[in-house]
């Protein structure tokens, strides 16, 4: 298969900071903050880089990789900031890597993070890179006005797995350690197993990833299912049927033609994970309390 392309541009961005109607379950957070648009990494299952989720900046024919560096976030962001914003926990990177190989040259992730240093607002980060580790002494400063938290994403360790799924994505080792890294500065940190992949990754790979998770001293490990969105479930069951023929029909008996897995699927598949991760001291929750003591500011609780 012909290798994709990346491409990157500079960007005049809207808006930066979303506010969520209701808390977002899996980042705990009220805001959404992407310092980017779009992605390089290349994972197979993700919607970022979908050409229907890029739209209206002319590239949306264009099937190879690309990523919109939005060069006046740090500016949105202060002005929003400045107008006065109710205090909430902000999800870095929700939809973008926020330290993908641009953020060397562009440093938006790096600004951002300062501009939300002064103003004390909780963050929670997700990333896949091990860039993250730069930041380390800023995150220390975050600490110690408010509260932030690191979560790596690994949602599969196997490497045949690995392969099929992750496009470009850092080695899962390098990952780990990154995590290893963060806990010993005294960071919060912690993995997203996202998404779980139903009869692929639902079983033994994640008693594989916990046990990973787990011995890289990570705080917790978080889960959340695949969802399909309509406009990628024609891609995704062709590409379901080329690598794993047996797996489209269950796929269609457990999605219907709904996003996400049956809430029954779903319920048996976390008592399960949860009992194992009990086991392995892990929690499968955001703990805004850890063994460092850092906690989110008091407005953010009164908010919860
Ligand atoms: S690194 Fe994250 S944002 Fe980029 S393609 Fe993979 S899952 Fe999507």
């Amino acid at each position: 298969m012909k290798a994709k392309k990346k491409k990157s541009e500079p960007y005049q961005a809207k808006n930066i900071l979303y506010r969520n109607e209701e808390i977002n379950p899996f980042y705990m957070s009220r805001y959404s903050l992407n310092p980017y648009r779009g992605c390089l990494v290349g994972c197979r299952y993700c919607y970022v880089q979908e050409k229907k989720h890029i739209d209206s900046t002319g590239l949306e024919e264009e099937k190879d990789r690309q990523v919109q560096i939005k060069i006046n976030a740090p500016y949105l962001l202060k002005r929003r900031l400045e107008s006065g914003l109710e205090m909430g926990l902000i999800a870095l990177g929700e939809s973008c890597e926020p330290y993908g190989e641009n953020e060397n040259e562009y440093f938006i992730t790096r600004r951002l993070l300062e501009i939300l240093q002064d103003y004390a607002f909780p963050l929670h980060i997700v990333t896949k890179s091990e860039r993250v580790l730069r930041d380390i002494e800023l995150f220390k400063k975050i600490n110690s006005k408010s509260f932030v938290c690191v979560t790596i994403s690994i949602p599969v360790v196997s490497g045949g797995l690995v392969k099929k799924l992750e496009g470009d994505s850092p080695p899962v080792k390098t990952r780990l350690k990154t995590v290893k890294k963060l806990r010993h500065h005294g960071i919060s940190a912690g993995v997203a197993v996202s998404p779980v992949f139903p009869y692929l990754t639902d079983g033994r790979e994640t008693e594989k990833i916990l046990r990973r998770v787990s011995a890289s001293g990570a705080a917790y490990a978080l889960f959340a299912p695949l969802s399909i969105k309509n406009y990628q479930r024609e891609m995704f069951f062709s590409w379901l049927k080329e690598k794993f023929p047996r797996l489209p029909d269950s796929y269609q008996r457990l999605y219907g033609e709904g996003e996400e897995p049956s809430c029954e699927y779903w319920e048996k598949f976390m008592l399960k994970t949860k009992r194992k991760a009990l086991e392995l001291n892990l929690n499968i929750e955001l703990p805004f309390e850890d063994e460092f003591g850092h906690l989110p500011s008091q407005e953010y609780l009164k908010l919860q």
